[in-house]
């Protein structure tokens, strides 16, 4: 029996789908992933000529971006499971990367999502890449922890606010150097608070926000530990004026809930992504404990490191098994918001741990840049603050048990 035979879902033609994409994530991710995280400044790994934009053409020539591409036979839990397989196959490549190519073709989705027929033909003509900006310099944890007291706090005067002014709005403020795709999105999708919010965070408003229009700049990419291929910056609006046509959602009523539906959205496909790093780091322990000769024999043949090496490979079994569990329900209907944090939480903490012990695998050579296992320790552990830092989703979700 092999690996293929435990993935009994999967059809003949949704592996092949699954081995084109690994094909993409050996010779075109990974490739191009150790160059831009090598680059000393990060604006260097958008500015033109960077194989960063090797990598959108010829993702977009694979033309596997949206889940709705892969058919219509499949049903919504085949179309999941394919969907996450591809998510692994991308993250094992290059998470940082995956998640910037994932980003680019979601503005017309939110629009279609929210039922606004005219945002979504104005978005769907333009092609814009996306983002999805939240967090401000001030106010990290603040801004998604629907279910704490700090969210609706009256007294916090939130960064970025919008008021309405006849048939269009106004936007003023800032929004984190940690938005993804900042540097390089055409729209954003903009959650901010109501001027006159009497709710804090919970007044907010949330915007389909095309970033060439007047007011809008941006910072420099940001530098950073890991995820050095996934371009991030700030979101700076001064009088921004956008039509109402572009406002998805507007009020305490709305905003808490939609907030809680797309943090959910988001931490599913985290949990998915982080299945694929930890099997990279898997992977490459494995590979190395083959060919690495220590006391006569190579290390594999050590009790310690065989069962090391088995720790890993069950961490990774667990990570995917409930990422794809939380994945396919949410396809059928959606999950409560407990059970997409748990995948997000877990399978982030997962792949920080068998990448830790990758590290520690590949001893002294695991420390250097030259070896692959440093880069993928490095993005594991960004993911524990990224889409909600683990510990403050650990409380949201508790709050929901
Ligand atoms: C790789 C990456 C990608 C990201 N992408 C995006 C993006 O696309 N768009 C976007 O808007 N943002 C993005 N972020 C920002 C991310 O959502 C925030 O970094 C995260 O929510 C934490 O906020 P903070 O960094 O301000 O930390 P803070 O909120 O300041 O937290 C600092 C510490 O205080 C603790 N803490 C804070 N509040 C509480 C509380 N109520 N109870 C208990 N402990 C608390 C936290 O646990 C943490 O240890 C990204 C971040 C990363 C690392």
């Amino acid at each position: 029996m092999t690996a293929d035979d435990i993935d009994a879902g999967l059809t003949g033609e949704m592996k092949e789908v699954r081995d084109t994409v690994h094909r993409f994530a050996a010779e075109v991710l990974r490739p191009a992933s150790i160059e831009l995280d090598a680059m000393h400044d990060p604006a260097d790994t958008i500015a033109e000529g960077s194989v960063y934009w090797d990598v959108v053409k010829k993702y977009e020539q694979l033309g596997i971006g949206d889940s709705s591409r892969y058919g219509d036979d499949l049903t919504p839990s085949q179309r999941a499971l394919l969907h996450s397989v591809v998510l692994e196959e991308l993250s094992w490549g290059d998470v940082g990367l995956c998640i910037s190519l994932e980003l680019r073709d979601t503005i017309a989705p939110w629009a279609q999502g929210f039922g606004r027929t005219e945002a979504y033909e104005f978005f769907s003509a333009r092609k814009d890449v996306g983002c999805l900006a939240l967090t401000e310099p001030d106010h990290g944890s603040d801004t998604m922890a629907f279910t704490e007291p700090i969210f609706s706090d009256p007294s916090v005067r939130p960064g970025c606010r919008a008021r309405r002014e006849g048939k269009e709005w106004v936007i003023n403020g800032q929004k984190a150097a940690w938005v993804s795709n900042g540097p390089v999105a055409t729209a954003a999708a903009l959650f901010c608070t109501l001027e006159d919010s009497k709710d804090g965070f919970k007044g907010g408003v949330a915007f389909l926000v095309p970033l060439e229009l007047p007011g809008i700049s941006r910072g420099k990419p940001l530098d950073k530990i890991g995820q050095r291929t996934l371009p991030q910056g700030e979101l700076f609006f001064k009088d921004v004026r956008i039509s109402e046509d572009l406002m998805l959602i507007e009020g305490p009523d709305a905003y808490p809930m939609v907030w809680e539906m797309v943090l959910t959205l988001a931490n599913n496909s985290m949990g998915q992504q982080f299945v694929g790093v930890a099997r990279a780091a898997y992977d490459y322990a494995l590979a190395y404990a083959k060919e690495r000769v220590q006391g006569g024999v190579p290390i594999i043949q050590h009790q310690s490191v065989k069962a090391r090496l088995f720790k890993m490979f069950a961490q990774v079994e667990a990570a995917r098994s409930l990422a794809r569990r939380v994945a396919i329900a949410h396809e059928n209907g959606g999950v409560p918001f407990q059970h997409a944090a748990a995948s997000k939480v877990f399978c982030t903490q997962t792949a920080f741990e068998v990448a830790s012990d990758a590290i520690q695998i590949f001893g002294g050579n695991g420390l250097c840049r030259e070896y692959p296992i440093e880069k993928i320790f490095r993005d594991a552990r960004a993911s524990l603050i990224e889409d909600g830092e683990n510990e403050v989703l650990g409380v949201m979700a508790g709050a929901r048990l």
